[in-house]
């Protein structure tokens, strides 16, 4: 049975549940607690970042994504008004605005996270390995790990399905090597309570995954990834430290395919929407794939390009006419594995022929759809949601960050797909929401409730 702590001394209303500690969250509950308001931030996953921190670059300015992130995270991870509870999860929510109460659980890290000094020294000698989602599978972490070097909380947990003492009653190699005696074994999950007024959901995005997608290998066909496991080997702190090499064997590759649009705008056998931000991550990683592989030679198979955003239509000039990267016009029939390529099958409907391509590397650019973490929230807090499982606002044109349910707002990718700086500005967008309430509900407060008594004599 998990341990229960009950909130006795509850703190002051005027504060805000945000879920979901990605660009969106972190975004939303710097506004917060900047304007002198309270943020409850609760992420899932163990540190705070969500999918940003995976990504290497950004478009169209190609800044460093963990440049633009990790003073932020810092800043969250030190913010006076940020109370952070990562590895946790709301359970419930009851109440209405002004008074939501919220259970929360706390998973156990099987650390003491108030004694561990964050040194690292359990991590080295872990013998349990696995591989890491974080890494998209391309690189292991141990069973005792933190999600990246940058990580906050800078502070382990340990994985009980992968952990040797977990699973067999031996080891232990963590307990005994932390100079804090940090790593408790019998730690359990914790349910918290707590108060707040406002809610903000950031659930972030997931993948399609390729195993839908048959036309593509479906996950079977190696050297086949997908877009964000080319971001993590892109990246300078990914599995090959930025180093463009193909999972199979190491090699470099020398010619490179890019599929936009798996998935999306295919009504008949996958999903009917535009992803929204395919076309300009595909001409940013071809891109960085061409400063990478001077060599290399990219290729771009696209339904058309919507580059819609500041600058992005120049952007994708640059990779076609600057980096050569040849775009052509149809959809990817089949792939397959022929010795130690992938064999592209393919139409240029511009030109009207068949294409065959023999690649060291495709990478596949999924549709992007609701995090699983979107339904649940959606089901706790009866929310509505399209066919997609997108959450609905409360009007899509004048009220984007309201629900239909007073005081729970949305930011990012909660709604459907978005790119970095529209959910920032969303996620500002529904700060200014909450900011809002507040206000007005210390207005409220400061009003006299009696009328003041009359100064006027007899
Ligand atoms: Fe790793 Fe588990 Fe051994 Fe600790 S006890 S070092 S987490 S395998
Ligand atoms: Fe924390 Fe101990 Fe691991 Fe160091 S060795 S990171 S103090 S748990």
């Amino acid at each position: 049975m998990p341990e229960t702590r009950s909130v006795a001394d509850a703190p002051s209303p005027d504060r805000v549940l945000i879920v979901g500690a990605g660009i969106a969250g972190m975004q939303a509950a710097l506004d917060v607690a900047d304007a002198g308001y309270d943020v409850l931030l609760v992420e899932r996953r163990p540190s705070i970042g969500g999918r940003m921190a995976q990504l290497s670059e950004t478009f169209p300015t190609l800044d460093c994504a963990q440049c633009i992130l990790t003073p932020r995270t810092v800043e969250v991870g030190h913010h006076e008004r940020i109370e952070l509870l990562t590895h946790s999860e709301v359970e419930a929510v009851e109440g209405e605005m002004g008074d939501f109460r919220v259970r929360i659980r706390r998973h156990a890290a099987y650390v003491d996270w108030d004694l561990c000094t964050g040194c690292g020294l359990c991590q080295e000698k872990c013998p349990g390995r696995v591989p890491s989602e974080f890494e998209r599978d391309m690189g292991e972490r141990k069973a005792i790990y933190t999600l990246s070097p940058q990580a906050v909380p800078n502070k382990p947990v340990i994985d009980p399905e992968h952990c040797i003492h977990f699973l067999r009653d031996r080891c232990g190699a963590c307990a005994k090597l932390c100079p804090v005696g940090a790593v408790d074994f019998e730690q359990q999950d914790t349910i918290i309570e707590e108060r707040c007024a406002a809610i903000i959901l950031a659930p972030g995005y997931d993948l399609y995954g390729l195993e839908h997608m048959p036309e593509y290998g479906g996950g079977n066909v190696p050297d086949v990834i997908d877009a964000l496991a080319f971001e993590r080997l892109l990246s300078s702190s990914g599995p090959t430290a930025g180093q463009v090499r193909r999972p199979s064997d190491g090699k470099v590759p020398r010619e490179v395919v890019f599929i936009q649009c798996a998935g999306s705008r295919d009504p008949q056998e996958h999903l009917p929407y535009c992803s929204k931000i395919c076309c300009m991550y595909t001409a940013k990683q071809a891109t960085l794939y061409r400063h990478r592989v001077h060599k290399g030679q990219a290729y771009v198979f696209y339904i058309d390009i919507r580059a819609s955003g500041k600058g992005y239509d120049e952007f994708t000039q640059r990779a076609m006419e600057d980096e050569r990267v040849i775009y052509l016009r149809g959809k990817v029939s089949r792939l397959f594995r022929r010795g130690d390529q992938v064999v592209v099958w393919g139409a240029d409907t511009l030109s009207n022929r068949q294409i065959e391509i023999s690649a060291d590397l495709v990478v596949v650019a999924p549709a992007l759809q609701p995090h699983p973490e979107t339904a649940r929230l959606a089901r706790m807090l009866r929310l509505p949601t399209d066919e997609h499982g997108w959450i609905l606002s409360r009007d899509a044109n004048a009220h984007p960050v309201e629900t239909p349910r007073p005081g729970v707002y949305v930011a990012g990718a909660a709604t459907g797909p978005m790119d970095i700086p529209e959910t920032v500005a969303q996620a500002s967008g529904a700060a200014a929401q909450v900011l809002k309430r507040f206000a007005a509900r210390r207005r409220g407060r400061s009003r006299p409730t009696c009328p003041p008594s009359d100064p006027t004599p007899d």
